[in-house]
């Protein structure tokens, strides 16, 4: 059993004021593997106050010495790799490869990312007689999701203290070790007692205390849109500033002269990455009416080959859902997308045949969708694709932005100026062209309700920021 049942406060594990804890759940096997302590507003508050009383000393800290304090983390974030490694696979489920070179990397990228960003960063600039000064904006609340357990923490630390901000993060607790890692090697990279503190616990418990308390000068939170509002409105109270990302239903374009194989294999992993769980997940597939049977085909056999099982077999593709309660909204997704009559062509509800604990689903493909259907507008969060056909570019575009969010958009096909236009057309924080990849220091974020800001690299930095005019410096 997996325990730390103290919170992170003031550069100490101290103990959680309540004494209650929350169990932990390996997705794999649904059963208890870890505890951790379920926080209260008492100790959001000693770690607020720790945070504020040196965020004045840490706003000062000269840039070069934050760059070396994230060059250190890097350093000590490496040293625990298989730790994090096999953390992440016991919390999240996601196969070890996966948590390796995705879930391990993608932080570790984020915390380079931010400490090559202060090389060029400018927080100062002359014009005329005045000073503009960018500086850190103060405490800074974060809160995280579970899919990304080692990815959303570190981008908003990364960008936190490349600013000079001090923090109070609240993981999610369904992935709380990985967190806990992160604490051990802040410890010891010698982060200063009181810029970073770690607070576990529930989102009532210790989200709720969070967003209002009144010394937090900013919100920085990834999750669901509903826990955004709740967490917006809470800041609205006192004007704290908020930085959301939030949920998709991005759309995947492919075009005429696609090679249908190759789009089909894209497709599918656009919506099996991570068992579906990803908010820029391209599960609205959008196929020209002419390319609809062969695309479904090819479809159909690439997902045949995803093999879900246990995430430390050596031939697992995807492993199972994080919790019940998501394997119950995937079915009930699924379930919805016959009854509202779109085909169920591969796949469906149920586990797949040779597991019977965990909380493994079916990939499935649904064809015959309307982009009005529940499974076309809503975030399933499960490796499910609804593939809808268009009749013509300017439909197809208009389809891809008939949708509540805009977190991101996929484009393939062989024509570049087309692939740009429809780049450029879609609404957006993100449009991948031909399955490119990304890098860290590119800005990350959603339109409409997907979010409000953009994280990453020197973006994230921007974000915990204040702006300040000093008029007369130069006289
Ligand atoms: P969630 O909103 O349920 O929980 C996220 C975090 O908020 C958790 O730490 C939770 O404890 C906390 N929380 C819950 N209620 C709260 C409250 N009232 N006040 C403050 N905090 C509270 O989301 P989830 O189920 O953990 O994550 C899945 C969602 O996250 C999906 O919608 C997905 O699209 C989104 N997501 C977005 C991005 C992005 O960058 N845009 C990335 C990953 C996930």
């Amino acid at each position: 059993m997996r325990e730390q049942t103290k919170q992170y406060i003031n550069g100490e594990w101290v103990e959680s004021a309540s004494g209650e804890t929350i169990d932990v759940i390996n997705p794999a096997t649904g059963e208890v593997f870890g505890r951790i302590a379920k926080g209260n507003a008492e100790d959001v508050d000693k770690a607020v106050e720790a945070a504020h009383a040196v965020y004045l000393k840490f706003r000062h800290t000269p840039v070069a010495e934050r760059r070396e304090l994230l060059d250190r983390i890097v350093g000590e974030y490496e040293g625990r790799k298989d730790d994090l490694i096999e953390t992440i696979t016991d919390e999240l489920g996601s196969p070890l490869k996966m948590s390796e070179e995705t879930h391990y990397q993608a932080g570790l990228n984020h915390f380079k990312a931010a400490r090559d960003a202060l090389d060029t960063f400018e927080f100062e600039e002359q014009r005329g007689d005045h000073l503009v000064v960018k500086e850190a904006i103060g405490v800074a609340g974060l809160i995280t999701p579970w899919n990304f357990p080692t990815n959303q923490t570190s981008l908003k630390l990364a960008g936190a203290i490349a600013a000079g901000s001090t923090v109070v993060m609240k993981p999610s607790e369904e992935t709380p070790f990985a967190a806990i890692i992160l604490a051990e090697i802040f410890d010891k990279a010698g982060v200063p007692k009181g810029v970073f503190n770690l607070v576990n616990g529930d989102g009532e418990g210790v989200g709720n205390p969070l967003s209002e308390h009144p010394k937090v000068r900013m919100m920085s939170f990834t999750g669901s849109g509903s826990t955004g509002s709740k967490i917006m409105e809470k800041a609205s109270r006192d004007f704290k500033k908020v930085s959301l990302e939030l949920g998709g239903k991005s759309p995947l374009i492919i075009l005429e002269d696609a090679d249908i194989d190759e789009a089909a294999k894209l497709a599918v992993k656009k919506v099996v990455h991570n068992s579906g769980q990803v908010c820029t997940a391209g599960t609205r597939t959008l196929i020209p009416e002419s390319k609809k049977e062969a695309f479904l085909e090819a479809a159909k056999q690439e997902m045949a080959q995803v093999n879900v099982g246990d995430p430390r077999g050596s031939d697992t593709t995807i492993g199972p859902l994080i919790s019940r309660k998501q394997f119950d909204t995937v079915q009930s997704y699924i379930e919805k997308g016959t009854e509202e009559g779109a085909t169920l062509f591969h796949g469906g509800s149920g586990q797949p045949d040779n597991l019977d604990k965990g909380y493994y689903v079916r990939p499935t493909i649904f064809s015959d969708v309307r982009n009005d259907m529940t499974i076309a507008q809503e975030e399933i969060f499960g490796p499910v694709m609804s593939v809808i056909t268009y009749k013509d570019l300017d439909e197809a575009i208009e389809i891809a932005n008939d949708t509540k969010y805009g977190l991101a958009g996929y484009v393939f096909g062989e024509d570049m100026e087309t692939l740009k236009h429809v780049a450029r057309s879609i609404e957006a924080g993100t449009v991948e062209i031909n399955g490119a990849k990304g890098r860290t220091d590119l800005p990350f974020g959603g339109y409409k309700q997907s979010g409000i800001g953009r994280e990453w690299g020197d973006y994230g930095i921007e974000e915990f920021l204040e702006v300040k005019a000093i008029k007369g410096y130069f006289k």
